[in-house]
């Protein structure tokens, strides 16, 4: 394994994230000097003057910010439709100051925007993933945001550090760096513990920081430091991992390319999923789930087993075959989630029923599993 120091010096491909406070002055309107900082960084690690040649994308959040300047608003609205009118007129801003900055320091770019949905469907998955790997081939640097302007609360991914881990775990960036208004993790809020510690490293995934992430956000933006947590616990499912660094700090993101440590470093020690499996886990909204009795969840967690209908006990939601489905033991946890063998009005036949029950109830015989283990993958180790 690669020893932390060296992560970011060794790291091929590199997801930016920088939050809207950041990006807007505070809502203060688009910071071209701040933007056109960090495009010339992209630029020298795209063309490998800090050492080896990068890929690299940037997730810029900041329409809604900018557009609610732009629209003469004293604030953030916080009517739906008001959002989305803003974030369209803000997103105009955005994509015309990252094409002009990254072309002054010969880059070309693209305008990205994704939703969850895009990224829940199979489909449309794979071809933002081989659209966006075709780009860094082309030596592009796509700027992505969430496409604020159509998507609702059932079906958003919300917050810009969780889109920056999905598409990290999307195109298996082996590193995500999140840039923001602080320098990183403190072991409390430095603002109201001044004996705070700074956590220059550690585990991404660890409990332990949860706790001390607290809830504390900005009204600029969407995210606080436990969104980053999260976000780097999610892209450690791909084996990349998070470093949090005050976007102000001077040449931090060749500083971080050339080994130097700033921030806090949160490193991946997980396995690798598989790319299907990531892509299950990174689902943010599932259409249902069935329940187990502890027998069966006891045999889905020892591992490499099936989910037999006989184990069911209950169906939630509505789903068709193929949909990615949870599976929850019976206080509600969610142990697993795979691809369903069976729409929900069917599995709600099949609950507690053995195989050969199936076609007498179904009318058709059809596979043994509501999940076959080679679509499952554990949630809760
Ligand atoms: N997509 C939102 C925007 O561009 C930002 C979400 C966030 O702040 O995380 O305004």
């Amino acid at each position: 394994m690669t020893i932390p120091s060296q992560i970011l010096r060794k790291a091929h491909r590199i997801v930016v994230k920088v939050g809207s406070s950041l990006v807007t002055n505070e809502g203060r309107g688009l910071d071209a000097a701040a933007i056109g900082e960090w495009c010339r960084q992209l630029a020298a690690l795209v063309h490998g003057e800090a050492g080896a040649r990068r890929e690299v994308i940037m997730v810029s959040s900041g329409a809604i910010a900018e557009g609610t300047k732009r629209l003469g608003w004293a604030q953030r609205p916080s009517e739906v439709n008001e959002l989305q009118a803003a974030a369209a007129v803000g997103q105009m801003g955005l994509a015309q100051m990252y094409e002009t900055k990254m072309r002054e320091h010969g880059l070309a770019s693209a305008q990205i925007l994704l939703t969850h949905a895009d990224l829940a469907d199979r489909e449309r998955y794979l071809n933002a993933r081989s659209t966006l790997l075709t780009l860094l081939h082309l030596g592009v640097v796509p700027v992505i945001n969430e496409n604020d302007t159509v998507v609702t609360d059932e079906i958003k991914v919300g917050d810009n550090d969780t889109l920056g881990a999905l598409v990290t775990n999307l195109v298996e960036a082996d590193a995500l760096v999140i840039l923001t208004d602080q320098k990183g993790l403190y072991s409390a809020d430095p603002r109201r513990h001044p004996d705070a510690r700074f956590i220059h490293e550690a585990q991404a995934g660890d409990p332990a920081l949860e706790a001390m992430a607290g809830g504390a956000g900005s009204s600029i933006g969407k995210g606080g430091m436990i969104t980053k947590i999260i976000a780097a616990k999610r892209a450690a499912g791909s084996g990349a991992s998070t470093v949090i660094a005050w976007g102000r700090e001077p040449n931090a993101l060749l500083r971080l390319a050339r080994g130097e440590a700033i921030g806090t470093l949160l490193v991946a020690h997980t396995h690798k999923h598989q790319a299907r499996k990531q892509w299950m886990m990174d689902h943010l909204q599932l259409r249902g789930s069935v329940t187990v009795d502890a027998g069966a969840a006891a045999v889905l967690r020892q591992a490499g087993k099936s989910l037999l209908p006989i184990g069911m006990v209950a169906v939630e939601g509505e789903f068709v075959r193929g949909d990615v489905i949870a599976v929850r033991d019976a206080g509600g946890s969610e142990i697993a989630r795979g691809l369903a063998n069976y729409a929900s009005a069917e599995a709600r036949l099949l609950c507690r029923k053995s195989s050969a029950e199936f076609e007498h109830l179904l009318g058709y015989a059809a596979e043994p599993e509501m999940v076959h283990r080679d679509n499952m993958v554990l949630t809760h180790l």
